[in-house]
């Protein structure tokens, strides 16, 4: 892709409807454009970040045996009342048809919808398990939507439904979606500081689980054992102050950003809509669930503002929207015409590239280079022709390298291949 054709007018003031670091640096950086409060369009570079995103999930939950479906956004509100949530629920978009005079929900969640479904193809102990999930935008009619892509009022979801015949099975199940996230978020870059979380499980199970990302523009306070590298919720700390897994008294108190859930469910949701299966002997049982969420943007906002410097993005290499940003400094014939030649080199490797080729000074290059975040910085310049070389600069490192010509795709894989 090159700069000039691209759909990027980088900021350089700090953004004033921006209530966030994540919101300000995505905006300054065109990844997003805020419609409304907590409304966010994606542009190309929030795009690319958000499918490069999915793709880790998409990977990680398929090898869980997760076979993607897409439900729709707008449901009965029958299903609703079956459950009891069309009253309970405070954050539900509600409205009526004007032609048809039903009411409707914009869906926040999808348990009234693939409950429904599963009854439809789950008649027999042969039929268990299934897991199902989807990608979609959800909704929240949010009091106060806040922290940029950390809560929004429309947001885009991973939501994985397992059905089983025993809570055996569900215990089972839930371990490996457990070790599938803790794969996802190492994927992307935050492994590191993301702890699993003891949570209320209500009234069906002892505990539930968060995922919980350390950062201090996180909303929630969470309570970690640094020996477990696990933590607790405010709800658990309140009925034990020990940790779960070894029993220590001394936990550390840190804010956290919530990244992803995960729940048994049991038969709260199946009971209601009468989903059973037949066992061996011909009887009719219900059927346990469980659910596993993951916010996408969300997600994506925890990485900003775990990731990120003072001046600009600094993305992962995993789920950067480019792998290279490439800059020609000064537009001599020498200085593109062996940019360019990068350039076509790179894209015929694969290797996913913006050339800045626009005539700005070096100076906005850098500035802009350094906003967007893009791991690996390629520079070409008058100086480096004279050595026959490149220089490279990582995006999280302070150094730059002088490559040879030779060297450069090799030197490029190793950086990609490592992380
Ligand atoms: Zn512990």
């Amino acid at each position: 892709m090159k700069f000039s054709e691209s759909l990027i007018k980088t900021r350089r003031e700090k953004v004033k409807e921006a209530d966030s670091i994540n919101a300000d640096l995505l905006i300054r950086g065109s990844y997003i454009d805020q419609l409304a409060s907590g409304v966010y369009t994606y542009l190309p570079l929030g795009l690319k970040t958000i499918e490069k995103i999915s793709s880790v999930i998409r990977d990680e939950i398929n090898k869980i045996q997760g076979q993607e479906i897409l439900m729709p956004v707008l449901q009965p509100k029958e299903n609703w009342q079956k459950t009891g949530r069309w009253e309970t629920e405070d954050n539900l978009y509600k409205f009526t048809s004007y032609y048809s005079k039903t009411d409707l929900v914009l869906g926040p969640t999808h348990e009234e919808v693939v409950v429904p479904l599963a009854k439809k193809f789950i008649f027999s102990y042969k039929d268990l398990p299934k897991y199902l999930y989807q990608i979609q935008n959800k909704f929240r009619d949010e009091k106060r939507a806040k922290g940029g892509l950390l809560r929004g009022r429309e947001f885009i979801m991973k939501d994985l439904y397992s059905f089983h015949s025993s809570k055996e099975d569900l215990d089972d199940y839930y371990e490996k979606a457990s070790n599938a996230y803790k794969n996802i978020f190492n994927k992307v870059g935050i492994g590191s500081k993301t702890y699993k979380t003891f949570a209320s499980g209500g009234s069906f199970s002892k505990y539930s689980h968060e995922f919980q990302t350390e950062s201090d523009s996180g909303e929630d306070l969470i309570y970690l054992c640094k020996k477990c590298k696990v933590a607790v919720n405010k709800e658990i700390i309140n009925e034990q102050s020990t940790c779960p897994e070894c029993g220590n008294p001394k936990l550390t108190e840190i804010k956290a950003i919530e990244v992803g859930n995960i729940f048994k469910l049991m038969s709260k949701f199946s009971a209601p809509f009468g989903l059973t299966y037949r066992d061996r002997l011909g009887e009719d049982k219900p059927i346990l669930m469980g659910c596993y969420g993951i916010g996408l943007g969300r997600l994506m906002g925890a990485i900003v503002e775990v990731s990120h410097d003072k001046d600009g993005l600094i993305w992962p290499i995993e789920i950067a929207p480019f792998k290279v940003h490439l800059i020609n400094m000064g537009d001599n014939r020498e200085v593109l015409t062996e940019t360019k030649r990068l350039y076509e080199k790179l894209m015929k490797k694969k290797i996913e590239v913006i050339w800045d080729d626009r005539s700005e000074s070096n100076g906005v290059k850098l500035t802009d280079a350094d906003l967007i975040g893009i791991p690996i910085r390629l520079i070409i310049s008058n100086k480096t022709l004279e050595s026959k070389a490149i220089e490279l600069k990582e995006r999280a490192r302070d150094n730059s390298e002088m490559i040879q010509y030779d060297n450069i795709l090799t030197r490029i894989k190793e950086i990609v291949d490592v992380k």
